[in-house]
């Protein structure tokens, strides 16, 4: 059911007449149905919500929504975006952190351009001291998408992170690799339908990992971030800390906007450090596919409403 839901979602999201309805409705207004998971289309709204959420307390990372890029030209626009972007969340004066993914920056198309790219963003990111993490897209990219992090890395590159995924069978070996380095980890238990040759399938082992890698990010990783809505490994990871004496500016909590937003108040008011992961823009579309594949229960009403306006 796990891996079957994962599957479904993934069919759906590459459904063109789902997508053209989707993203015509879906955020066409406050109430529509991905505004839940979706802080706008444009860099204004997401600022708003940026806002909202450091007025309660929460640190914050904005996604600006996008992957799959399929020519040099889309990865160059996608690049001069977040560098325009960057320009933006400076003046607004909320915090400077935000999320990418390297297939937005044409890794599909030129590896060399890519890295080119991800420079592009860096040397404007590491004047104005902003932090910058690599989501991890599925399982074709991990190792690419760790060379050129450390490729920046040893370029002196150091505000750097990157995501990791619980579900991957290798990535025990990635976490000890990233904790030599000293860089930053974001632990996500993996949001991609992945074969079982490189990934667990049953939840129950994606579990047991998160919490291994968890605890040896507690260890010895740098500040790592525990990126999970899950009650029970969240609590777990609270009494290892507290176990191990590990103080709560060590390490962060970070979930997703809109999701389990009780949870994140409830940390945030606990003394833990939580980050907001912040999407926007208009590729949201995907996204919101896996978002939705994590939890079925909403998917009925979801395309009754697609269905419905379209
Ligand atoms: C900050 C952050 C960054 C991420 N970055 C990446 C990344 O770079 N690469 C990647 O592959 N994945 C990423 N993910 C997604 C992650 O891999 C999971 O797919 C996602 O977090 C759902 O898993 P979970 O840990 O919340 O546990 P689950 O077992 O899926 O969920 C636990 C509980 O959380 C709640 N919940 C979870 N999802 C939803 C939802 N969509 N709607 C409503 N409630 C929900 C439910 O109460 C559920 O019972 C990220 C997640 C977070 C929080």
């Amino acid at each position: 059911m796990y891996a079957g839901s994962k599957a479904f979602f993934y069919a759906l999201s590459r459904s063109a007449l789902l997508k053209r309805l989707a993203s015509r409705y879906g955020l066409a207004t406050s109430e529509s149905f991905a505004s839940r998971f979706i802080a706008g289309e444009i860099i204004e709204a997401a600022i708003e919500a940026s806002r909202r959420l450091q007025a309660q307390g929460f640190l914050i990372t904005l996604d600006h929504l996008g992957e799959g890029v399929k020519t040099l030209e889309a990865a160059a626009a996608a690049t001069r975006e977040y560098v325009r972007l960057m320009d933006v969340i400076v003046a607004s004066g909320i915090e400077r952190n935000i999320s990418l993914k390297l297939t937005q920056l044409g890794i599909d198309v030129d590896l060399a351009t890519c890295i080119d790219n991800f420079r592009r963003i860096l040397e404007p990111a590491a004047r104005c001291d902003f932090f910058v993490r690599i989501d991890m897209e599925n399982s074709p990219y991990t190792e690419r998408t760790l060379e050129i992090f450390e490729t920046l890395w040893e370029q002196e590159y150091r505000s750097i992170g990157v995501a990791l995924q619980a579900s991957l069978r290798r990535t025990e070996q990635d976490v000890r690799r990233m904790n030599e380095l000293g860089a930053r980890v974001r632990l996500v238990k993996g949001a991609y339908k992945e074969p079982a040759s490189v990934a667990y399938q049953r939840k129950d082992d994606v579990n047991a990992a998160f919490l291994r890698l968890a605890q040896q990010l507690l260890d010895h990783g740098t500040y790592p971030a525990i990126a999970t809505h899950d009650e029970q490994l969240i609590a777990d990871v609270r009494a290892y800390a507290a176990e191990r004496r590990i103080a709560n500016d060590r390490f962060e909590f970070q979930l997703l906007y809109g999701i389990r937003r009780d949870l994140q108040a409830a940390l945030a008011a606990g003394g833990y450090r939580v980050r907001v992961y912040v999407p926007f823009g208009r590729e949201w579309f995907p996204y919101f596919m896996r978002r939705l594949g994590e939890r079925t229960a909403k998917v009925a009403f979801v395309l009754k409403a697609l269905f419905r306006e379209g």
